[in-house]
């Protein structure tokens, strides 16, 4: 059987000091064979200047095949299309394509209001050219209340062109089958790659989710507290937990495993290497 795709996420670096963080991950972690890796964009143009940079850097310096998110939340349709021809000229094949969310503060809405309108901006714009990656919600995204309108809203944004999904991190591989079997059901083809977030940080990790509406099982909170201070057993728990979800997902048909590695290489390879 072949390998499942592996793919790894990296948000860009500000500082010298993040930057080497994001060379030492980025070296180590090419040696999993990655299909590709992406660089993550912030909303409202925050980071406007550092996400085609990291691409750059992932590309030219690493030789890794690195694919942008672009999220048009915030952006102007002369910038971002200005954005995706930097990114052609780069070489890149690959767009992670988002609606963001706006900074508090930042009121300025953009020329885009959905995700499915950035992916028919690209599919128009740029004809075939781009593959295109949209994000996915098997817990529901965290700002809508109906659970049925989101997947219609996700099926709009395939339908716009979109050839591939990668979810939000998730704990409860049900949430993952019973989102692709319901979105098949409306008869959404296109592969959707689980989201994977190994654990290093549980209290970071707990602030994350609550804010992008990943749900933490309350048994797996209860065990991270109880290790307390003992950091090696934290690990230990967390990278068997995350590969057994892995494997399970794997096992259920997953296509493939993206990682959120939050620019870090030991938490994502301690499960790979649990994974063989
Ligand atoms: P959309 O698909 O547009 O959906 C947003 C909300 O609008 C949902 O509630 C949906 O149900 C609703 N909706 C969609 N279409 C319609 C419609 N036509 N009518 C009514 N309601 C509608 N954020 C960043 O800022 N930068 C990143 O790099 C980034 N990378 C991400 C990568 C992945 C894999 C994931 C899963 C998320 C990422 N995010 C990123 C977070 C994402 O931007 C937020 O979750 C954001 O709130 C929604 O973006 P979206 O592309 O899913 O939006």
């Amino acid at each position: 059987m072949p390998s499942p795709a592996i793919s790894f996420e990296f948000y860009p670096p500000k500082t010298d000091e993040q930057r080497a963080q994001l060379d030492k991950a980025a070296a180590k972690l090419k040696s999993h064979n990655p299909d590709y890796v992406s660089c993550t964009f912030g909303a409202g143009g925050s980071t406007l200047s550092y996400t085609p940079e990291t691409v750059e850097r992932l590309h030219a310096y690493h030789g890794l095949d690195a694919a942008p998110h672009l999220s048009c939340v915030g952006g102007t349709r002369a910038e971002l299309g200005e954005l995706l021809l930097r990114y052609k000229a780069m070489g890149c094949r690959r767009i992670v394509a988002l609606r963001g969310d706006l900074p508090s503060g930042m009121g300025q809405a953009g020329d885009f209001r959905y995700a499915s309108d950035l992916v028919e901006f690209i599919r128009t714009e740029y004809d075939g050219f781009f593959h295109i990656e949209v994000a996915a919600y098997p817990e529901c995204h965290p700002q809508a209340d109906d659970a049925f309108a989101d997947l219609r809203n996700f099926k709009r944004k395939v339908d716009a062109g979109a050839n591939g999904a990668i979810t939000q991190y998730f704990y409860n591989a049900d949430a993952y089958f019973r989102f692709v079997d319901d979105v098949r059901r409306l008869g959404v083809e296109v592969p959707i790659v689980p989201g994977i977030m190994p654990i290093s940080n549980f209290t970071q990790l707990r602030r994350f989710s609550e804010a992008c509406g990943a749900e933490i099982p309350r048994w797996i909170g209860k065990r991270m507290q109880a290790f307390g201070d003992d950091v090696d057993s934290v690990r230990d728990f967390a990278s068997d937990f995350v590969a057994a979800l892995c494997q399970r997902l794997l096992d259920g048909g997953a296509p493939g495993l993206h990682f959120y590695t939050l620019n870090l290489s030991r938490p994502t390879s301690s499960v790979l290497a649990r994974l063989g």
